[in-house]
């Protein structure tokens, strides 16, 4: 298969186009490496079967000949979390949307299949536990640019679900707190980045808010596997879904597991979020995806122990990261 990752140089891109590699796939990828890192890629420059543009997904002419040149497209490029929107709103919603419009419209031109990747932000802040992907959204007001995400990605499920209702080939994956190995601080993942450092390092493990606050962190091979199911099965055509384990971690327990899996003599020190964050930000205290749909229709459900997890986090973390500093 030829395929095109858009953000491909990410952390969650990367792992993908590894994935698509090593079982024999030819793959483009665009990335312009505001949030990817050409060192998640740096092994494959080489590979005669990879691709690498150092572009824009807004550039409209380069993914008219992308995307007529593949067979499917993986969409993962986008401003992603919550942080980055949060620094700066004005760029993520554009980017969100138009990135999403513009390929899109050159997958609906070539009829071309498209995982579009969104993310559990999607839910908001419900109360309604576990989150089904067919679930109420419950958004803050506008003032709070955090809910700016959500409604960006809302967006971009709309459009797919719109070329979904014209026939074209479409399925949604919306991820619930990935790590792993190349995960970066100021990405996704964040947390999990934050306490591996501080505890490499021998800071303190800033704990936002009391640590009560709590999400299902979901290691990236398991990520990878919702992916690439949700874009290849047919039974998962013009359907989202959750791609998250059900293992609910409050972020106190985080950082106390950190510390002991580095053996590490950092402590947790407490934050508020007006400290973190600045003014008006709004935390979700819980998400809980619901993985029945993705259990009947992909026969599929996350594998990893956070505890197995981390440790592969840490490990490439100390090789990697901490040296890099
Ligand atoms: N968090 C924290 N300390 C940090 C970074 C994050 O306590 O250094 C908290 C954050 O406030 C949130 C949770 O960890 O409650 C997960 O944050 P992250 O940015 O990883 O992802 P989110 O689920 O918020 O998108």
């Amino acid at each position: 298969m030829k395929i095109l990752v858009t953000g491909g140089a990410g952390y969650i891109g990367s792992h993908l186009v590894d994935r698509l590699l090593g079982r024999g796939d030819e793959v483009w990828v665009v990335d312009n490496l505001t949030t990817g890192n050409i060192r998640n890629i740096a092994g494959h420059l080489a590979n005669r079967a990879f691709h690498f543009v150092n572009d824009s997904i807004l550039n409209e002419e380069l993914m008219d000949r992308m995307i007529e040149t593949v067979d499917t497209v993986y969409h993962l490029a986008a401003t992603v979390g919550v942080k980055h929107v949060v620094v700066n709103p004005l760029a993520g919603v554009l980017t969100n949307v138009q990135g999403t419009e513009i390929v899109f419209k050159y997958a609906f031109k070539y009829w071309k299949r498209v995982l579009l990747a969104s993310t559990s932000e999607i839910y908001g802040k419900t109360t309604k536990f576990p989150f089904r992907e067919d679930d109420d959204r419950v958004l803050g007001s506008t003032r709070v640019h955090r809910w700016s995400y959500s409604t960006s990605k809302g967006i971009d499920e709309h459009i797919a679900f719109a070329y979904s209702d014209k026939g074209l080939p479409v399925s949604i994956v919306r991820y619930f707190n990935s790590y792993g190995p190349r995960i970066d601080e100021g990405g996704y993942g964040s947390v999990v980045a934050q306490f591996i450092r501080q505890a490499l390092t021998g800071q303190p493990l800033t704990v936002h808010g009391d640590g009560l606050q709590s999400r299902c962190f979901t290691f990236v091979s398991d990520t990878i596997d919702g992916t690439l199911l949700a874009g290849e099965r047919a039974t998962a055509l013009g359907t989202a879904f959750n791609v998250g384990a059900t293992e609910e971690t409050r972020i106190l327990d985080l950082a106390r597991l950190i510390l002991r899996l580095t053996d590490s003599k950092s402590e947790p020190r407490f934050i508020s979020y007006d400290e973190a964050f600045g003014k008006a930000f709004e935390d979700t205290s819980r998400r809980l995806p619901s993985m029945e749909r993705a259990r009947e229709l992909l026969e599929w459900q996350p594998a990893v122990k956070l505890e197995d997890g981390l440790r592969k986090t840490i490990e490439w973390c100390r090789e990697n990261y901490v040296q890099h500093r």
